[in-house]
């Protein structure tokens, strides 16, 4: 028994690659961009937003075309799951606090995020919707080592819409984890999309959406209707 008012709402989880445990999300941190994109914009201070834990989902099957958008995008992403929270964690020491990686898509309702950035307020609607982080399983760091190198790359119905590589990223993994960590206290089950390569693009319901980080995960997925 509980002296909650009632059942809290069910813990939002991950499949682990190779066994039927579960890994049990805390928070889901997200990195703007992170790769060289065409348009000039370089390295910055890391820019961090948030998506509730409640829009993790495993990366299968059919994902809800979301309601209040007219532009659907896709954004391929390495995700690094956290193990052991902390607080002023030191480059060196961070890779330490991350317990697996898997590959992830940042959904996002761009036409909201457009608009929101023109009226000069927050666009965490573009962002944070049901079903708006798809994840591949996680893969242990205990069994895989840290994602260093490898394609990133994402297709839409065959055709290859995003590729670039780990390498390539403005902000490496434990970097991120320093800078993010001398923002608030990390806490064991966060995860952090580190941002995705440039060519993202709008997604049709029934499309069909075949995506990799290199050595870390796949992703195989189609999207669903419009709600009517
Ligand atoms: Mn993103």
């Amino acid at each position: 028994m509980s002296d909650f008012v009632f059942t809290p709402a069910t813990q939002p989880s991950l499949a682990v690659a190779g066994t039927a445990q579960r890994f049990p999300v805390s928070r889901v941190f997200c990195v703007g961009r992170n790769y060289p994109w065409s348009d000039g914009q370089g390295r910055s201070v890391p820019l961090f937003f948030m998506k509730p834990a409640s829009s993790v989902i495993d990366a299968q099957g059919e994902i809800a075309y979301p309601p209040q958008t007219e532009e659907f995008c896709h954004e391929i992403e390495l995700v690094v799951a956290i193990g052991s929270g902390g607080a002023d964690i030191p480059e060196n020491r961070a890779l330490e606090h991350v317990w697996g990686y898997a590959a992830g898509l940042d959904l996002t309702r761009r036409d909201q995020q457009r608009a929101a950035k023109q009226a000069g307020m927050p666009w965490e609607g573009a962002k944070a919707f049901d079903g708006s982080a798809p994840i591949s399983a996680i893969q242990p760091v205990s069994r895989q080592g840290h994602a260093q190198e490898g394609a990133v790359w994402l297709q839409v119905n065959g055709q290859e819409r995003q590729r670039s590589a780990l390498q390539h990223q403005l902000w490496s993994v434990a970097e991120i984890i320093s800078h993010l960590s001398r923002s608030l206290s990390l806490l064991p089950g966060d995860l952090i999309m580190t941002g995705t390569p440039e060519g993202v693009a709008a997604l049709q319901p029934g499309d069909r959406i075949r995506a990799a980080v290199e050595g870390v995960g796949q992703i195989d997925v189609q999207v669903g209707p419009r709600a009517a």
